[in-house]
Parts: C-alpha cells; sequence; structure tokens
C-alpha cells in the first residue's frame, strides 16, 4: 500500500481507487495507526481543526411501516424505545435551543416513517423557517424518508440546507436488511435532493454482515452521487431487531480504518462518526477526530450517546475546536511540516526550547 500516492491524490481530491480502499480495510492492526495518520492530512488540508457538531432532535419516533432489519423503529420491532407521533413544536423548540446552546452548527430534524405526507412536509416545514428565523447561521438538515421533487422543493424553500438519507449498505447486501424498499429507492431520493438544491447528506452503517467490498462499493457509489455529507454509524445491535447481537467485528481498529478507508474515497466531504462510536470505537474517539471532521453531539434517535460536555472535552483535548467557536480556523497546516530548530539550552534549563 503507498500511502503518500493516496495522500497525493486526496489532497488532489481524488478518491483512493477501490483496490485501495478495500487494503485498507483489510491492513493489520499495526498499519492503523499509519493509516490514520496519512488520512489526517486530508483532513486537516480540507477541514484544518474545525470539527463540526450536530444535534438531532426526533420528531417522530417508532411505528415505521418499513422493515430496516438494524432499526429500532422498524415494524415490529420489541426494541424498548419511546414511540411517538410527531413531537409538540414547544418540545422540538426547547430541544433545538439546548443543541445549539451546547454547540451544535446542525441541527437534524428527523421522522421515523416511509416518508413525509404532504401534510407533514408542511409542518417540518414551518419548524425550518421557525429555526433558521431564529438561528440564521444554523445549517438544518431534515431527514424524513422517501420525498419527491415537489416536497423536497418546499423544503428548500423553508430554509433547509441538508437531507440526510443514509445508503445504509451497499446494493448487492441491501436486500438481506431490507424487503420493504430498494438500494435503488434510496439512490433516486439522493438525487432528488440533488435536483432540488438540498446538500445530500448519506452514509452507512458498518457491522451488518456485508463484505469488505460490499462496504467499499456503498461508499464508492456515494462518491459517484456526490453526496456533500458521509455519516458513518456502526451498528448498535438492538435487543429486539434481527441484527441483535451483529456487529462483533467492530473493533477499535477496524473501526478506525473504515472511517480512514471513507475519507479515502471522500478526501474533501464531511465524514461524520455517527452512532455507535461510543460503543465500538470506545478510547479511541479521540483518535477518529483525526480522521472525521464531524460528530453528533449527545443523543442519537433511540440510544444515548456520550453527554455534550464530555465530547467538547475530547475535542478540546485532541487539540480540535468545535466549529464556530474561538480557535477555529479555515487554514489548513502547511502540508509538509516546517523543521523547528531546537536550541540546546543545557541541562536543567528551564526555559522552553522555542523561546
Ligand atoms: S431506518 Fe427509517 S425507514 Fe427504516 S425502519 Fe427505521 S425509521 Fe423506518
Amino acid at each position: 500500500m503507498n500511502l503518500s500516492e493516496m495522500v497525493q491524490a486526496g489532497l488532489d481530491r481524488r478518491s483512493a481507487t477501490p483496490e485501495q480502499a478495500l487494503e485498507i480495510l483489510r491492513s493489520p492492526d499495526e498499519m492503523t495507526m499509519p493509516i490514520v495518520a496519512a488520512a489526517g492530512r486530508l483532513r486537516r488540508r480540507f477541514f484544518a481543526n474545525r470539527v463540526r457538531l450536530n444535534y438531532l432532535v426526533n420528531l417522530k419516533s417508532g411505528l415505521c411501516p418499513e422493515d430496516c432489519s438494524y432499526c429500532s423503529q422498524r415494524l415490529g420491532s420489541r426494541a424498548d424505545i419511546m414511540t411517538y407521533s410527531w413531537a409538540d413544536p414547544a418540545v422540538v423548540d426547547d430541544a433545538v435551543e439546548a443543541g445549539i446552546a451546547g454547540g451544535a452548527r446542525r441541527v437534524c430534524l428527523v421522522a421515523s416513517g416511509h416518508g413525509p405526507s404532504r401534510r407533514d412536509v408542511d409542518r417540518v416545514s414551518g419548524l425550518v423557517s421557525d429555526l433558521k428565523t431564529r438561528h440564521p447561521d444554523v445549517e438544518v438538515c431534515v431527514c424524513l424518508g422517501f420525498v419527491d421533487d415537489e416536497k423536497a422543493a418546499t423544503l428548500h424553500e423553508a430554509g433547509a440546507d441538508a437531507y440526510n438519507h443514509n445508503a445504509n449498505t451497499s446494493r448487492s447486501h441491501y436486500e438481506s436488511i431490507c424487503s420493504t424498499h430498494t438500494y435503488q429507492d434510496r439512490m433516486d431520493t439522493v438525487e432528488v435532493l440533488k435536483r432540488n438544491g438540498l446538500s445530500p447528506c448519506s452514509g452507512v452503517i458498518a457491522g451488518m454482515g456485508e463484505t469488505d467490498e460490499e462496504l467499499v462499493d456503498v461508499i464508492w457509489d456515494l462518491r459517484r452521487h456526490g453526496v456533500d455529507s458521509v455519516p458513518v454509524n456502526f451498528l448498535l445491535p438492538f435487543e429486539g431487531t434481527p441484527l441483535q447481537g451483529q456487529g462483533r467485528e467492530l473493533t477499535p481498529q477496524r473501526c478506525l480504518r473504515i472511517l480512514s478507508m471513507v475519507r479515502f474515497v471522500h478526501p474533501d466531504a464531511e465524514v461524520r462518526a455517527a452512532a455507535g462510536r461510543e460503543m465500538h470505537l470506545r478510547t479511541m474517539q479521540p483518535v477518529a477526530l483525526e480522521v472525521v471532521n464531524s460528530i453528533f453531539l449527545g443523543d442519537y434517535l433511540t440510544s444515548e450517546g456520550a453527554a455534550g460536555a464530555k465530547d467538547l472535552d475530547m475535542i478540546r483535548d485532541a487539540g480540535f475546536v468545535p466549529e464556530g467557536q474561538t480557535g477555529a480556523t479555515d487554514r489548513a497546516p502547511a502540508e509538509e511540516p516546517t523543521e523547528v530548530p531546537i536550541r540546546h539550552r543545557g541541562i536543567g534549563s528551564q526555559l522552553p526550547v522555542n523561546a
């Protein structure tokens, strides 16, 4: 594996080839840190020291007629989650304000279900335009399932910046995780978003029994579709779903290689460590920040994430800065580290070497 060649390609905004992406996934653990360091050069070039904080607000939970086998909200799920139909707008506003006060720069308004009715789109559009009026600098992403051109255009006109619609897994693996819609349905929706001015956010869930080739395949297909943002979820094997007990191969080292592979295929896109980072990356979460430039703050849809304050400490401790806060910069460091001459001051000197 020629990491320097891959870094050079990435700096020129070219993706690693599928073969190179496979090599990354299949590298031994002792190669993980060199791979992370190489991927980190791309992350720093395009995103400097910034970490985007996203905050999820669950507008509608559970009761979904679809049967995505990883999902605690699916048809027939016995997972122990809260179910409700359309949260009260005052409750949504409180949640949004809490997320923004915690440092979030993007709010993700999410609802379970196949897709929104016309009335649902109007309801969410109202929430979006209120939110944008109060916080014009905060990005709003909506995630409501399948939408057509008219619904996507309405959401965009209301002020939505982005729309999340994950691919989740590859075309060849899709039938084993869902029978109520197809991979093509999802990719068609990504195209609807692009046509209607919504920034497409689409990612994956790793650990659902897919092969390495299938993981590379879906990440590459997302690049072909020109997505702006790639959330990488690691399977949370909820009890009461068909995938309970799966995802054991997701060691922290493998998760870091997966994230690095995604960075090499999407050198200049937002790559987000999403659900499952706490469970699968565990103490390696700060290392993942060398590769990803975006995380969710706090809780996920139906599971608890790390507390927001802990995430902020982790970001600062790892030498990064949340977007929009003092010290966050767009300036990438010089690509070749400048050599700092270390002047010898003799044993016992208390002066810092760079004084
Ligand atoms: S992933 Fe979305 S569409 Fe699939 S079951 Fe869950 S809420 Fe429904």
